[in-house]
Formats: C-alpha cells, structure tokens, sequence
C-alpha cells in the first residue's frame, strides 16, 4: 500500500509539473514577416532581450519587432535594443494585446499571455505562450462559428483539448507545441465575438476524451457528413476504433447537407480512361448513371475500383458521398455532406445542441465507446502505471 501511495504521489507531481506547462502556439503559421508592431490594449509588459529586462510597456503604447540581419530588434519611439536569441514580452495585470505582422491581415487579432519572439530561417517567429485553458475559447471560436448552443461550444472545448494534448510534440523541431492554422487548430487569439466559448471552456474545464484504453483519441471532426459518418479506415489508412460509421439524421436539415458540381462528359469519360476504367457498355452506362442506395467506398463497385475519396479529390468534390448523372453534355456529382465525414460531424452536434441533447451525448453519439475524464487523472485509470 505504502509503496501503492509513493508511486501515486509521484505520479501526481508530475502530473502536476505537466499541467503547468504552458501551451506554445507559433502564430501566423506558414506566413513570412520580419517586423510586427505590437499595440497593448490592457495591463502591461515586460519586455526581456536575451533574458535581461529592458523595457515595460503600458496599456495603450505600440513596439516593433523585428528581424534583420542577424539580430532581433525592439523598436519604441526614438529608441532601439537588440537582442541575439530571443526577445520575451511578459504580461502582467492579464494584459491584452494586438499583433500587427508587416505586410499581413490580422484583422486586429487580440492575444493574451506571453510571446516569445525568436529568430526562424529568413523570417521573424512570434510564439504565444499560454495557459491551455486560456488559448481553448479562441480555438472554438476559429473552428466552431457563432452563434451556436452551449451545448455544442463545450463538445468543441473538449475536441480541441483533446487535439492540443495529443499533439503537444507536433511542431517541436520548430520550438512550439502547435501552430495557429488548419494543419493543426486554427486560433487567431481571443475569442472576441461569441461568451459562450469562455464559459464551455470552464464548464468542461481539462476533460479530455480516451478510448478503451485510455489514450486520448484522434479527436476527427468535418463539417457534414451527409447522413451517414465514414469508417477512420475508409479515408485514412488505418481503423480508429472509435471512428465507425454510423447513420446520422441529425445533419439533413443543415446548411452543408447537399451540393452538385457539373463538368463536362468528356471530361469525365477522359478521367475514367486515365484511371484504365473497362470501356464496355455497361461499365460506361454504369459510369454515367451512379446512384448507390448508401454511401459507396469504391466507385462502382464490382470489378474495378476507383475509391470515392480519390474522385473527391480529383474534382475538388465537397464530398465522397455522391451520385453521378448526365445531364446534356455534362455530368453532375450530386452529393450530400462537406468533408472526410470521419469522427463528429459539426452540423450535426449543432442540430443535437439545439434540440438539448448534452455534450456528453453528442460525444457519445459520434465517437463509439469513448469516456470523458479529467487530463490530470488520466493516469490514474490507467493500470500500466501500477
Ligand atoms: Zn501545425
Ligand atoms: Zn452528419
């Protein structure tokens, strides 16, 4: 027992350690800039150059950054200090503030936390470093909309937790956790518009979801699937035993449940010789008229095979739930849902939230046999620790 409770108080600190790590965002991810004017909207900062203090800034006052030559410059006013590592601005008073990168629409994007800026190949690297629970409202709001039921922003608060923990190695060699667009989350820094997004996130506040075995879960997300959710398997190249498709009526009735795209029959018929489709008769009519009763894997599936999702891809398709008809001298994709269709379909967790199912049942809903627990007790269900 005794040894039981050492292990488990060990595990705690360090646990602990974990959680008080701050989150490390690299902002404006995939954008070059070698200057960006910081304007401080509230509270102030202090401004380290190579870990010396040099400045504090007050609310309503503006610096620049910048990166030229070999050296990181701060620029107030008439006066100018460089620095050969890094230039960190340290909030106090929960200050806020806009950053204005040279050349780029930020749209008065506004950050809170700290920013550590550091030099990158031939561009100035701004990182935001935050607490978890303070860069999750921001993330909602980028990738949730507006608008929306409580409900559906807290299912969003634990989806992108769950992201941001799993993902904490991604961007390492770039020295950040995660970056601030699609190829991880988007965040463009505080959420600004929607109030709901703060009180989600502190209603679900470090819950995470994990699978059977406790891990935390590839938590995949899209916007519509069209009725009917893919297999993880079908889309990527491995099953995710939580990521099973299943019917889903919920999402029918939304604003991404159907589109059409027409192209030339030429066209397609030049796609289908490129890709060796058997150029019978019936393969082709077959070719021309598509209409599956339920969502297909292949393209006609008999003896030949071309994946849906490949066709998606191919044709900038919103989906790879469609059926095929000709029209005159075009055919037309006629399809249902927008994107892989894997995991949580958004627009159906939205309908849910307003017809008042729970978060809870949402996320049971889409992801099969998952439960949602505490980040910091996640060891503690985890027998291998013992
Ligand atoms: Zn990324
Ligand atoms: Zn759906």
């Amino acid at each position: 027992m005794k040894k039981i409770l050492s292990t488990f108080s060990l595990v705690i600190i360090a646990l602990c350690t974990i959680a008080a790590q701050p989150l490390k965002v690299g902002l404006f991810y995939g954008q070059e800039f070698q200057r960006a004017t910081i304007t401080l909207v509230k509270g102030s900062i202090d401004v380290y150059i190579d870990q010396k203090l040099s400045v504090q800034i007050s609310a309503g006052e503006s610096f620049e950054l910048s990166y030229a030559g070999s050296q990181l410059r701060l620029i107030k006013g008439a006066n100018a200090s460089n620095g050969d590592n890094i230039i960190s601005l340290v909030s106090s008073d929960q200050a806020q503030f806009k950053i204005q990168p040279a050349g780029l629409k930020a749209n008065g994007r506004l950050y809170q936390g700290n920013i550590s800026a550091v030099k990158a190949p031939g561009r100035l690297q701004l990182i935001n470093v935050l607490h978890l629970e303070s860069y999750i409202p921001g993330v909602i709001e980028a990738e949730g909309g507006a608008n929306h039921e409580l409900e559906y922003y807290k299912v969003q608060a634990i989806i992108s937790r769950t992201y941001a923990v799993s993902n904490l190695r991604r961007h390492e060699a770039d020295g950040y956790n995660v970056c601030d667009a699609t190829h991880c989350q988007v965040y463009h820094g505080m959420s600004r518009h929607e109030p709901l997004t703060n009180k989600a996130t502190r209603e679900t506040e470090d819950v995470v979801i994990v699978d059977q075995n406790i891990d935390l879960i590839t938590a995949a997300f899209h916007s519509n699937c069209g009725g009917h959710t893919n297999n993880a398997e079908d889309v990527w190249s491995k099953p995710l035993s939580y990521c099973v498709g299943r019917p889903d009526t919920f999402c029918l009735v939304m604003p991404h449940s159907n589109w059409e795209k027409s192209i030339p029959t030429s066209q397609w018929l030049a796609y289908l010789e490129k890709k060796r489709y058997p150029e019978t008769d019936t393969a082709l009519s077959s070719a021309l008229a598509f209409f599956p009763s339920q969502k297909q894997v292949y393209f006609v599936d008999s003896t030949f095979k071309i994946p849906t999702k490949v066709i998606r891809s191919d044709f900038k398709l919103k989906s790879s739930y469609f059926t095929v008809h000709q029209m005159g001298e075009n055919i037309t994709f006629i399809g249902q849902g927008f994107g892989h269709g894997v995991g949580l379909c958004q627009e159906g967790a939205i309908r849910m939230a307003q017809l008042g199912y729970s978060h809870q049942d949402i996320i049971h809903y889409y992801y099969k046999d998952v439960h949602l627990i505490p980040l910091r007790f996640r060891w503690f269900f985890k027998e291998d620790v013992y």
